[in-house]
């Protein structure tokens, strides 16, 4: 059975490490505290339990569970056939945890990282096999999505760029190709230049959050909006994507607004932290607006 190490279990890597499991891997899911890996296997049970109750589960849940192991460091890098790279945001981090990973690692085994913006060349730098290095980068909530971009790097050999495709499909994901490492890749730019524009409306006043949702479902046949899928997404997450776009170049797809980054610092998070421009529930269920 081939072995995967999530790095980060947060919305993403849960979410990695349920569908790796779905598809039968044995799982490594690793995050700095134990309270996190935690809560995300508590998740993962919760979802995969969901799927088994809606006949969506190949295997009983107790067996795709007993696939995913927590880690509290990344010593198991050196006993895995994949590596995916899902910790939070920020370049530093990145590049550290891609030093150690490639010190720990056997020398063939591909690293690949689910960053929406980092350039993945820059994270390739920080190891001696950067032929091996690329971008998997999956849409949230990962159980349910179907697509996931498979990002060429400068350096990524074609072999590697390849079997990135086939480790997608082999979790039952739809690939597209990205076959070259621009700010942002495809899916999220496009995404960026609609939120942008949402953004920015809003702020002004001439919309409300609810309203563009509905225009952008009924309208555009989407299936959520710009606002819930940022929600969704965590707006910290969403911040620090338009850090990176601005500092790479491409401000054009950042809002001109500083609305996300207002709603951050109050603590609005979107689902997470029960607040963002909806409100939810402790289960995650979106609630009225009306104590606001
Ligand atoms: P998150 O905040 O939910 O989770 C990030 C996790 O990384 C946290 O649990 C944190 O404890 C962990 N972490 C921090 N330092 C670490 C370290 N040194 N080693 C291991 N883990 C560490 O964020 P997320 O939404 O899951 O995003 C993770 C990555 O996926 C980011 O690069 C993000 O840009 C990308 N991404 C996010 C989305 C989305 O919809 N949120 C979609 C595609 C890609």
């Amino acid at each position: 059975m081939e072995k995967v190490l999530v790095v980060g279990a947060g919305f993403m890597g849960s979410g990695i490490a349920q569908v790796s499991a779905q598809a039968g891997y044995q799982v490594h899911l690793m995050d700095i505290e134990t309270a996190i890996t935690d809560k995300a296997l508590r998740d993962i049970r919760w979802s995969v339990e969901k799927l088994a109750a809606k006949d969506l589960l190949r295997e009983p849940s107790e067996k795709v569970l007993a696939r995913i192991s927590p880690k509290k460091d990344l010593s198991s890098a050196s006993e895995v056939d994949w590596v995916i790279e899902a910790a939070v945001e920020e370049e530093e981090l990145k590049r550290g945890i891609f030093q150690e990973l490639d010190r720990i690692s056997r020398p063939e085994t591909p690293l690949a990282t689910n960053t929406s913006s980092i350039p993945v060349t820059r994270l390739a730098e920080n190891t001696r096999r950067p032929e091996r290095v690329l971008g998997l980068h999956f849409f949230g909530p990962v159980p349910l999505m179907g697509l996931v971009e498979v990002i060429k790097g400068e350096k990524t050999s074609l072999e590697i760029f390849e079997r990135g495709v086939a480790f997608v499909q082999s979790l039952g994901k739809t690939p597209v190709r990205v076959q070259h490492d621009i700010p942002g890749f495809v899916m999220n730019r496009i995404f960026s230049a609609a939120l942008r524009e949402a953004v920015d409306l809003v702020d002004q006043g001439i919309v409300s959050p609810e309203d563009v949702d509905v225009g952008m479902r009924l309208g555009y046949g989407w299936n959520a909006g710009p606002f819930e899928i940022a929600d969704n997404a965590g707006l910290d997450t969403c911040f620090r994507i338009g850090q990176t776009m601005k500092a790479l170049g491409v401000e054009h797809l950042v809002p001109s607004s500083n609305l996300i980054e207002r709603m951050v610092v109050e603590g609005r998070l979107g689902r997470k932290s029960g607040k963002g421009f909806y409100r939810y529930s402790s289960e995650g269920k979106r609630l009225p607006w009306e104590d606001k």
